[in-house]
């Protein structure tokens, strides 16, 4: 089945592949929802093997001005996840890996990219019967501290914020930082938290997400090296459930909205001009462009590990937001990240100190003071 074809490739990527220094990067199609069947649409996406999808109504930039010219393209990614696949298999292949290597001081990011209504916070958050990547990780990262000997000593603080307008607002401990014990109450922890996010109406969608939520795990732990000293390490998880990705131009064109709609582009633009800096080997990394990267200046590139999620609707009434969110995750494949020797070799400057807990909630406290 598709299901199996899914994890088969993944275990059988060459070890360069898997190791290798780029963004990984997923597409995700949802099943058809119940409105779009009745509104007579058709399927425009095909998975035609586990990495190839095809766009059926694909319309070359080149030729807008003469639309009669459509054909179809393909798009190769990672692996591609059909409807069928579950929150596990989807959590298991793009995000098992990062939450092993936060056990080992490392940081990981993953984002979930494409336009309202496309399966963004399904895939992040999901439901209570069917959980999603970050109540997944949080239950594997428990699990797995419990596994090992010195669980004892391990600290995991959560944050849950969401960046709105250039603004920061903590979703669910507003001004401390949450210290998490065990992992059963996450999903309703995370569900308020959502609930708290700020969604307007707009002409495009009933509601429209325009805000990033973003979800950042620290786990703090000693451990003993060869010599039986005891050290600190730190590594830290963050999971983004980013705003719709459609344009502001496409809804409606009210002041507040194309205000809203520049800075959701601010930070989006933000995003991939830190990462390309990053991996140009710039001295200066623009994180101070918007609220969302100072959020992850010590999460992106460098030796970080960055997974992408494409999420995409099946439909031909979608084919046109389909399109740029796989030219947009199609691009992110070229992203380069460093592995750990090239970076040492490189430039110092690639390994910023993790934050630990408290110093996380003390750049989320200022990040809030500047809130206007
Ligand atoms: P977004 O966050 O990108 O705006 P949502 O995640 O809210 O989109 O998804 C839109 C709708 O589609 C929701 O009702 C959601 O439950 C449903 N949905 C999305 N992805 C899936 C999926 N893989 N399986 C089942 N339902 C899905
Ligand atoms: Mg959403």
């Amino acid at each position: 089945s598709s299901k199996n074809r899914v994890v088969a490739r993944k275990l059988s990527l060459p070890e360069t592949e898997k190791t290798g220094n780029r963004v990984t990067v997923f597409v995700r199609v949802r099943p058809i929802s119940k409105k779009e069947k009745e509104a007579g649409s058709r399927c425009c996406v095909r998975i035609v093997n586990p990495r190839d999808v095809y766009l059926t109504e694909f319309v070359n930039p080149n030729d807008y001005l003469r639309l009669k010219r459509i054909r179809g393209r393909h798009f190769t990614f990672d692996a591609c996840f059909p409807d069928s696949a579950t929150q596990q298999e989807v959590y298991s292949t793009s995000t098992s890996e990062l939450v092993e290597g936060v056990l080992q001081g490392r940081n990981g990011t993953v984002f979930c990219y494409g336009a309202t209504g496309a399966g963004k916070t399904y895939t992040m958050l999901g439901t209570v019967e069917s959980p999603g990547v970050m109540v997944l990780a949080i239950k594997d990262l428990f699990r797995k501290i419990k596994t090992r000997s010195c669980d004892g000593n391990h600290a995991v603080h959560l944050s849950y914020l969401e960046v709105y307008n250039e603004t920061v607002r903590d979703l669910i401990s507003p001004g401390r930082s949450l210290v998490l014990r065990e992992d059963k109450q996450v999903m309703t922890l995370l569900q308020q938290g959502n609930h708290n996010r700020t969604t307007e109406p707009t002409c495009a969608n009933e509601t429209s997400s325009r805000s990033h939520a973003v979800l950042q795990v620290v786990v703090e732990y000693q451990v003993r090296d060869a010599a039986m000293n005891i050290i600190n390490s730190v590594g830290k998880l963050s999971l983004v459930d980013l705003a719709g990705s459609e344009r502001a131009l496409a809804t409606d064109q009210r002041t507040l909205r194309s205000l809203e709609g520049a800075n959701i582009n601010r930070s989006l633009l933000a995003l991939s001009c830190c990462i390309n800096a990053l991996v140009d080997g710039k001295k200066h990394i623009p994180y101070r462009n918007s609220k969302l990267t100072q959020l992850l200046k010590d999460s992106l590139g460098g030796t970080c590990s960055t997974v992408m999620i494409a999420s995409i609707s099946p439909s031909n009434l979608s084919s046109g937001e389909t399109q740029n969110t796989l030219h947009w995750a199609d691009r992110a494949k070229e992203i380069r990240t460093k592995t750990w020797m090239q970076a040492n070799d490189a430039n110092e400057d690639l390994f910023p100190v993790t934050e630990t807990g408290t110093d996380q909630a003390k750049l989320v406290l200022e990040l809030q003071k500047e809130n206007h």
